[in-house]
């Protein structure tokens, strides 16, 4: 069988623990047989971010942004007690963080659906994907505890010396407790650019919500914001595309989510979006179905599971044991980054490569094929087995095999 070829490559980010494992076995497993792949391979591991005092991190964010297109391990953010693991020299920042920096770029989080693993909310019938504004608000905030009696007040004072605002916040009659906020308006840009290319590239409804009734300046600026540029960059397209933009209030957006059949992107303020990228990602049942996409304003995409390196399972793995980590998220990172990949290049068949490997995945839970933390969740017709990673992803390699032959 003739395997497919690629014309740029892929800008690939190894990781850390248990993930680094499955990673190569991913790649050998079910990638390799059927892709003849380009990639330009940063090694994130930690030893290697110590090696190269972090730069490798950097690198491989400039290559996401030259090349357009990344996939990338789940990485361990040094703690004091990694530090000691590792030796390390520094407690290296997170690397999704300095990433996401680099690019300026949203995460947008979507689960796996599949048939026999219901969500817990029932009218859930397709994914809801939520995109976090991951910038500023009470992120960035310069809290106060007030000790005593006192005046809280606050100001602006502009580039040229005038004074713009000079008000009273409260005066405190008693001790309590006191916050500043701020977000940029180029930040908000580029989340609103980030959460309109995404919702074409993935056709799908996008939804923004604020508490813009209470906060008539802080937040109805996102709702300005968003409206103006959909109105002057984007709306044509949407029409085209038969997409709509929604913009409503928070309270309502929740009221609504719970109630909708899911299908749509959900745009959040930052703490909004980490609050509900939890709830929603526990209601469509697990951590390791859950995939992760960073999209730059600019159109870089950056592919990942959403969760971790999976520490407890690697402890085990070093121990002899097989494991039975859940290789989805990841498998779906891989296919994620090869359609762009083929969308960018009008490459057709690495697309229809990257649909076959979602569709073999998926098939193999649906048969009764699974890891163990979904044999404890499955409500499916047929028997489910628990196997092994490599297991798992030999029935999926047995699947796209049998489709070929077909
Ligand atoms: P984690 O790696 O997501 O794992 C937490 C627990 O969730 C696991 O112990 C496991 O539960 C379950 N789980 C997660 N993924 C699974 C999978 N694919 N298959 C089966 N079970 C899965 O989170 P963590 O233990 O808090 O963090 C570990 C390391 O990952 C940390 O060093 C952290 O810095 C890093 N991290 C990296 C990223 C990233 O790179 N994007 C994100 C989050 C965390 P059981 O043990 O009960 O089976
Ligand atoms: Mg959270």
């Amino acid at each position: 069988m003739q395997k497919i070829t690629m014309t740029t490559p892929i800008v690939e980010m190894d990781g850390d623990e248990m993930t680094r494992i499955l990673w190569q076995e991913i790649k050998d497993e079910v990638i390799l047989p059927y892709v003849d792949l380009k990639t330009e391979y940063y090694d994130l591991g930690l030893k290697h971010r110590e090696e190269t005092q972090d730069q490798v991190t950097i690198d491989a964010a400039n290559a996401n942004k030259k090349y357009g297109v990344a996939v990338k391990c789940a990485t361990i953010t040094p703690n004091a007690q990694r530090v000691e693991e590792y030796n390390l020299s520094r407690m290296w920042k997170s690397p999704n963080g300095t990433i996401r920096a680099i690019l300026d770029g949203t995460v947008f989080r979507a689960p796996i659906m599949v048939k026999g693993i219901s969500p817990v909310v029932k009218t859930w019938k397709q994914p809801i994907t939520i995109a976090r504004h991951a910038f500023g608000d009470v992120y960035k905030a310069t809290e106060f505890r007030v000790p005593e009696k006192g005046t809280a007040s606050i100001r602006f004072v502009s580039q040229s010396g005038e004074t713009l605002l000079d008000e009273t916040v409260y005066e405190f009659e008693c001790p309590g407790v006191l916050q500043g906020q701020f977000n940029k308006d180029s930040s908000i840009r580029s989340f609103a650019h980030s959460c309109f290319r995404y919702a074409i590239s993935t056709r799908q409804d996008l939804w923004f919500s604020t508490k813009d009734t209470i906060s008539k300046l802080y937040d109805h600026t996102f709702k300005d914001i968003f409206q103006e540029i959909y109105e002057q960059e984007y709306q044509k397209t949407f029409e085209e595309l038969g997409i709509t933009y929604f913009y409503t209030l928070i309270d309502d957006a929740v009221a609504r989510v719970i109630r909708s059949k899911g299908g749509f992107i959900w745009a959040c303020k930052n703490y909004d979006g980490d609050v509900m990228s939890d709830m929603v990602s526990t209601a469509f049942g697990s951590l390791a179905m859950m995939t992760s996409v960073l999209v730059s304003p600019d159109g870089n995409y950056e592919y990942e599971a959403a969760h971790g390196t999976v520490t407890r399972h690697y402890y085990r793995y070093l121990k002899g044991e097989e494991t039975s980590t859940n290789p989805m998220a990841m498998i779906f990172a891989w296919s994620g980054a090869l359609r762009k990949r083929g969308e960018m290049d009008g490459n057709d068949a690495l697309c229809a490569f990257a649909d076959r490997l979602e569709a073999a995945s998926i098939a193999t839970i649906e048969s009764g094929v699974m890891t163990g933390d979904l044999y404890a969740m499955w409500e499916g017709e047929v028997p489910a087995r628990k196997v092994t990673s490599v297991e798992f992803l030999r029935e999926i390699r047995r699947r796209l095999d049998l489709a070929a032959a077909r």
